[in-house]
């Protein structure tokens, strides 16, 4: 049994992933009666992310910290939510390694005080409403560290080697014991490296194309070796609204893209399209990539194994090259919103 209609608090909505998220449930105009984004507005967060969406009556922003209870419950109750989609997070690896307090702050303690508001909420709600009532945790396949063959299973152990997946891993743990101990209907998904429009600029694919467009640098960590797993941020947010209405209540799957890129070829390629979009050499273009010692405990491999979404009856619609072609034109038709964002010069390798 489940919610629909869907009242549904999307949180860190005004993010990357969250935005298509929202996007992704404003296209179900039945199914989805409301959405309401929570998201603290840190430097990942943008008011951009969502304008078109917010034209939506259904749609709802309020400013705030997953971490508030009080106003978690107050939302919870005044929209009558059935669902929670749980994205809001610290996301950049570069960054929890310089700064990992904030990383456990947000990700760990954050999702338990967000938890917690939500078992309360829930269990005052009517058998019914409790047993269609999701709460869906977006985590990273990061934390099973890093694979030098085959391919991630969701029964695989927790190894995260860096202060952004362990925070990642352990809210992943006290999501199963909601579960498990109080009975809290939960989704938990690990999703591969996401690529699309509206990236914060700090991440490997818009940070390449502003850096051929500016004429600034983009560091390759130890050689570009890395193999990431590229998912279409578009196939993403439909998976986790497939997830949601179809996926068995405490389970765990994967999703990725389906497509291996080694991080020296991936930058290479995007900075030669950017350059043949835009008229430049290639080879002059190819000068923004600079070589840079590795960065620790960083992964060699992450590679997912789709066999359990694909049973379950969800097939990714994108071809990645046509994908990656229109996010790149995507960023050079809204150059505003890449220089406008922020500017970090911490490196990057996609996450
Ligand atoms: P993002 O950094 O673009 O967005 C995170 C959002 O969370 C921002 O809008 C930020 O303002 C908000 N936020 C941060 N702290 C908050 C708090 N305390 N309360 C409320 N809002 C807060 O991240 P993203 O790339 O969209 O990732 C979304 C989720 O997906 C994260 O949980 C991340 O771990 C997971 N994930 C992302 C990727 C990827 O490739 N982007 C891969 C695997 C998993």
């Amino acid at each position: 049994m489940i919610g629909i209609p869907w009242r549904v608090l999307v949180t860190g909505g005004a993010g990357f992933i969250g935005g298509h998220v929202v996007r992704r449930l404003l296209c179900e105009k039945r199914d989805v009666t409301r959405v309401v984004i929570l998201d603290l507005l840190s430097y990942a967060g943008s008011m951009g992310n969502i304008s078109d969406c917010l034209s939506d009556a259904r749609c709802e922003f309020v400013k705030g910290d997953i971490a508030d209870q009080a106003l978690v419950t107050r939302l919870l109750r005044t929209y009558q939510i059935n669902a929670v989609i749980h994205l809001a997070a610290e996301t950049h690896v570069d960054r929890s390694i310089y700064g990992p307090m904030a990383f456990a702050q947000t990700n760990t303690m954050g999702t338990v005080m967000l938890l917690e508001a939500v078992r309360q909420h829930w269990e005052g709600l009517s058998a019914p409403e409790q047993t269609s009532f999701r709460f869906l945790h977006v985590s990273t396949d990061e934390v099973y560290g890093s694979i030098e063959q085959g391919k991630f299973l969701d029964t695989d152990p927790y190894r995260p080697n860096s202060p952004y997946s362990a925070s990642k891993a352990a809210a992943d743990h006290f999501v199963r014991a909601w579960h498990q101990t109080y009975g809290l209907p939960t989704l938990t998904s690990h999703c591969s490296n996401n690529f699309g429009p509206y990236q914060h600029p700090e991440k490997l694919i818009p940070r390449a194309i502003r850096a051929v467009l500016t004429g600034g640098t983009i560091p390759l960590y130890g050689g570009g070796a890395q193999v990431r797993d590229w998912l279409y941020v578009s196939d993403h947010a439909d998976f986790l609204w497939f997830y949601l209405n179809h996926g068995d209540v405490g389970t765990v799957v994967n999703i990725g893209g389906e497509c291996e890129w080694q991080n020296r070829a991936l930058l290479q390629k995007v900075v030669t399209i950017v350059a043949s979009r835009l008229g430049l050499s290639q080879d002059d273009a190819l000068k923004c990539i600079v070589e840079s010692a590795d960065r620790p405990g960083h992964d060699r491999r992450y590679a997912i194994d789709n066999q359990k979404v694909r049973a379950m009856g969800w097939h990714r619609w994108t071809n990645f090259e046509r994908a990656l072609t229109e996010t790149i034109d995507w960023y050079l038709t809204h150059k505003d919103w890449l220089t406008r964002r922020q500017s970090y010069e911490l490196a990057t390798d996609g996450h």
